[in-house]
């Protein structure tokens, strides 16, 4: 059994305050494989002291220095690459075949970041005024456990860039990925007090720091309940507020698609991550005048689904991270069933033989958009099929939800694909694709959040506009 009981503060492996053990598991078996020590508000309250103390600092480095820490930091995480794949495949269970990417991840965004900084003028002038871009402060870093060492990588890299100093309180389901890229991070050799990792309940550590004086900013990732109270907590000290939440995103079939090319990615969109995607393509809107044809191409492609052992290389949908995330699964499986929608593949319980917290990839069709399926985020790999008459309608079905996070639009015909996706509510549209942009803006409209991440539009968000006046006077008028 595995003890993880340090914590990251002001530049060292510290023992936690807090006392609380956290089993962790791991879920293709359902069996505990170790524990976490969880931190409380004391050490989260340490680890913002020591993220107070190196900004003033750290704040006035130069782009050239911030440009070799994230070189350093690209390096550090590359070195670990195969451990924190074998953490990623113990703790949370991605299938090879995704786990290796959810491995890559994490190290690339530091050299996202350095492109991103090499074009970037922090002074600009603006008529006679000269404006300084400047680090916004403190910032904390909030992760959720479907991507927790991407998410963290990302988002310091992002703050770092800026000049911030940051406290990162990651998912504490994520304890083991944490602890491989806190060790790598550390070898990277940042100023002491400059990033500092606490790992600790969400109400607890995260809630210090979403209302904590001393932080300037959050960046949050995960659930919009949660992302909810953030903000909520946030206003009395007017912290600026990156949120990024959930999603039940579109995937369009227009019908000019050829559906040979256009089923394999809308079953790809929506079964990405074994489901557990908050851009997951889980509503796919189907012309009637197709839907034959759209039914039977899913179906056999849902049957094909390899779901089992991660390890295995054919395997493209592993475990439900936690029992508490598989019986949400089952409970909208049965609500689909209860409301009448027509079930495709999959259904309720396991896949045969399997023991862990496996779900059968499932789809319903002639799903009706104010289904509770239809509506609310699943977070597993349970797809629905809406019908939908002509154009129009299916733009009036995909921008019918409370979230906007991403779409997907398959057809045949650029212009005509490209005219749809201007009329989508969303911060991103993939077009006949899901290769994912890092230097792009990623984020939601409505619900699905606040602000946006990735590229310059991402580093901004820690930086806030200082304009000098006076220093050009022959502009004065
Ligand atoms: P969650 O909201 O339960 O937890 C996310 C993080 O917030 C965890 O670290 C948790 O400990 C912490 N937290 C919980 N309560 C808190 C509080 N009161 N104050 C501060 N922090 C608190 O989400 P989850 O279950 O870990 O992740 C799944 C959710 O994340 C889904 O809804 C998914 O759509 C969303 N998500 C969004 C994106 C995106 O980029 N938009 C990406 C991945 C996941």
């Amino acid at each position: 059994m595995r003890l993880i009981d340090k914590i990251y503060i002001n530049g060292v492996f510290v023992t936690p305050h807090g006392q609380e053990l956290f089993d962790l598991y791991n879920p293709a078996t359902a069996q505990v494989t170790g524990q976490v020590r969880l931190a409380d508000e004391t050490d989260a309250r340490a680890a913002i002291a020591a993220a107070k103390e190196a900004f003033p600092a750290f704040s006035r480095t130069s782009k050239a220095e911030r440009i070799a820490l994230l070189v350093r930091m690209h390096e550090a995480v590359t070195a670990r690459r195969n451990d924190l794949l074998e953490a990623i495949i113990e703790e949370y269970g991605a299938p090879s075949s995704r786990a290796g990417f959810m491995a890559d991840h994490p190290a690339s965004q530091f050299l996202d970041m350095v492109r991103v900084l090499e074009d970037y003028d922090f002074t600009r002038r603006i008529a006679s005024a000269e404006v300084i871009m400047t680090p916004i402060g403190v910032a904390g870093l909030i992760t959720p456990w479907n991507s927790n060492a991407g998410f963290i990588c990302g988002k310091l890299a992002t703050a770092i860039a800026a000049g911030c100093t940051a406290v990162i309180k990651p998912s504490e389901m994520s304890a083991l990925q944490t602890q491989v890229v806190t060790e790598a991070l550390h070898e990277a050799g940042l100023p002491a007090g400059v990033f500092n990792i606490v790992t600790g309940r969400g109400e607890v550590v995260g809630a210090e720091l979403g209302s904590h004086p001393d932080i300037a900013k959050i960046s949050f990732t995960g659930s919009t309940t949660v992302g909810k109270g953030i903000l909520r907590a946030g206003a009395e000290t007017m912290k600026r507020i990156t949120l990024e939440l959930g999603g039940k995103s579109p995937t369009i079939i227009l019908d000019d698609a050829s559906l040979a090319e256009a089923i394999p990615l809308a079953i790809g969109a929506g079964f990405m991550n074994s489901g557990q995607a908050c851009i997951a393509g889980t509503r796919i809107l189907a012309p009637r005048s197709r839907l034959t044809e759209i039914e039977a191409l899913a179906k056999a492609a849902a049957e094909e689904i390899r779901t089992g052992d991660p390890r295995d290389p054919e395997t493209a949908i592993g475990p439900m991270v936690s029992r508490k995330q598989w019986d949400r699964v089952q409970r909208y499986i049965r609500i689909g069933l209860d409301e009448g929608a027509t079930l495709l593949a999959g259904g309720e319980d396991r896949p045969d033989e399997l023991g862990g917290w496996f779900v059968r990839p499932t789809i319903f069709t002639n799903v009706t958009n104010d289904m509770t399926i239809a509506r609310e985020e699943i977070f597993g790999p349970v797809l629905s099929i809406i019908p939908y008459e002509d154009e129009e309608e299916a733009i009036a079905i995909a921008n019918d939800t409370v979230y906007g996070l991403q779409a997907y639009i398959l057809s045949g015909d650029m212009d005509r694909a490209r005219k749809v996706a201007e009329r989508i509510v969303a911060g991103r549209v993939l077009i006949n694709t899901l290769a994912h942009e890092p230097m792009a803006p990623f984020g939601g409209f409505r619900q699905s959040g606040i602000g946006r991440e990735y590229g310059t539009y991402g580093l901004e968000a820690f930086l806030e506009p200082k304009s000098l006046l006076g220093l050009h006077q022959d502009l004065v008028k």
